[in-house]
């Protein structure tokens, strides 16, 4: 079984109009990413996989929007229902809320009862509010009392206006000792603070990392599956891609081959059966989803 917990809702139904279509160069460095794309292509490119936890993220009450595709809470979460509809053998959907909503705690109800959403995406840099504020703690609450898993995007982004600081996983430190029972996903595994989110995912029982967005910078990425490996915690590293800024293919390809780059260039390995097993993990039973 291998389960993507971390994949961006699809930006079109059908066909994506050339003149709407939105092309990325700052994200890789290694290629463009094209951030619109159609359910169709979302659903081929999670052939390989045969789960996926899909999400937008919603935007705040007031400020400007940090990116283009940030939407009302509501319309996120309908979109997510709707794609996750397509495919209900496959896709689970997740819920994206702005703690500064007003009806915030009634908007996750809906998501749960009435779309039959499982987790919560946050991102608390994209959706600039203060991460161990008042409204934000009220949400961790609410996602604790109805066992929902939250992906918080970890680490930094392009985006000016998106506060580094609140994505810095030493604050996930904070939240985890309060909300002890949480189950929390730190993504792209804190990047570039991998030892930080590492030592974060180590000391908290329900707290993970999912490692995705990071193949296309291969010497971070190595360094940080490397000291996942010393530091014995690869068993809390949760697969993912973090489409369309990469596949699942080229994920599940990269980990699987992980072991060519360090010989290559004559570098210490990480045991292929940890890697194999970051591709396989049960995501579903460790965040309470199975
Ligand atoms: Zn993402």
């Amino acid at each position: 079984m291998i389960v993507d917990v971390h994949t961006h809702l699809p930006t079109h139904g059908t066909e994506v109009p050339a003149r709407e279509a939105v092309v990325d160069r700052v994200m890789r460095p290694d290629r463009p990413v094209t951030l619109t794309n159609s359910a169709e292509d979302y659903l081929r490119d999670m052939e390989p996989v045969d789960r996926a936890f899909v999400f937008g993220i919603a935007r705040g009450p007031a400020g400007p929007r940090t990116f283009d595709g940030m939407l009302p809470a509501a319309e996120v979460n309908d979109a997510a229902a709707a794609v996750a509809a397509r495919r209900p053998d496959k896709l689970i959907g997740f819920m994206s809320v702005h703690p500064e909503e007003p009806g915030v705690l009634d908007e996750m109800e809906r998501c749960v009862h009435d779309l039959g959403l499982r987790g919560i995406k946050l991102g608390a840099n994209y959706q600039n509010y203060a991460p161990m504020g008042q409204p934000a703690k009220r949400v961790y609450e609410a996602a604790q009392r109805l066992g929902l898993p939250v992906v918080f995007h970890q680490g930094t982004s392009p985006f000016q206006n998106a506060p580094l600081r609140y994505a810095h996983p030493l604050v996930s430190d904070d939240i985890a000792m309060a909300y002890p029972d949480l189950r929390m996903v730190l993504a792209h595994l804190g990047h570039p603070w991998h030892a930080d989110t590492l030592m974060v995912v180590r000391k908290h029982a329900n707290v993970y990392a999912d490692v995705s967005g990071l193949l296309y910078r291969p010497w971070s990425t190595y360094n940080a599956l490397r000291l996942a490996y010393e530091w014995g915690v690869t068993h809390k590293l949760l697969f993912a891609s973090d489409w369309p800024v990469t596949t699942p293919r080229e994920t599940i390809d990269y980990l699987r081959g992980f072991n060519r780059f360090a010989r290559k260039h004559h570098l210490p390995e990480v045991s292929d059966e940890q890697l194999d097993a970051i591709v396989r993990r049960d995501s579903l039973s460790l965040l309470g989803l199975g």
